[in-house]
């Protein structure tokens, strides 16, 4: 296990920031020496100068020498076998097996694993999706409406047509109205 005065203060500086996407808060977060000892498991990076190097820890790449290497100074991983490098979320993307399109998945992930809060989606986001439903609901009350005074019109109307007082009438079609309301909510 690594563990130096970095992660420390890393995990500081992240937990007094409000980050609103999870790629930038995992990079911030989690040191990509922390993910690639943990992928590498215990005793698989030796420091060599500056850097640790082991067998590289993607499913993909059966690698016989140690061609995997961290660089916790520049806090960035590249492997010499497949090509391939970049940041925490980078690495956490293609050891767990996310495409591209799901980058912010593997660094909900990242974090939840090292014991971070995801971060919640900024408040304007929960604005819009407030407005949203409320036009949502409007919307379906005045379907709702349409309907009721549809289903009104042809199924209690010609009922009350058969009254031919005028002040009987507007009082019987007011009280059907009311009842007839209470009845379809
Ligand atoms: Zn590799």
């Amino acid at each position: 296990m690594i563990i130096d005065a970095n992660t420390e203060t890393r995990t500081q500086r992240y937990r007094g920031v409000s980050y609103t996407r999870p790629i930038d808060a995992a990079k911030e977060a989690v040191p990509v020496i922390d993910l690639a000892d943990r992928l590498c498991g215990a005793g698989g990076l030796r420091r060599i100068g500056q850097e640790w190097v082991g067998r590289c820890p993607l499913p993909d790449h059966e690698d016989r020498s140690p061609s995997f290497t961290v660089n916790p100074e520049k806090n960035v991983w590249f492997c010499h076998g497949c090509l391939r490098g970049g940041d925490v979320v980078e690495l956490a993307r293609l050891a767990w097996g996310y495409d591209e399109r799901e980058a912010h998945l593997a660094a909900a992930l990242l974090l939840l694993e090292f014991g971070h809060e995801v971060p919640q989606r900024p408040p304007a986001w929960f604005r819009k999706q407030e407005r949203q439903r409320h036009t949502r609901v409007a919307v379906e009350e005045t379907k709702k409406n349409i309907v009721r005074r549809r289903l009104f019109k042809h199924l209690i109307l010609p009922l009350l047509n058969a009254i031919e007082d005028e002040e009987e009438h507007s009082r019987e079609l007011e009280r059907a109205w009311s009842e007839f309301q209470r009845l379809m909510t």
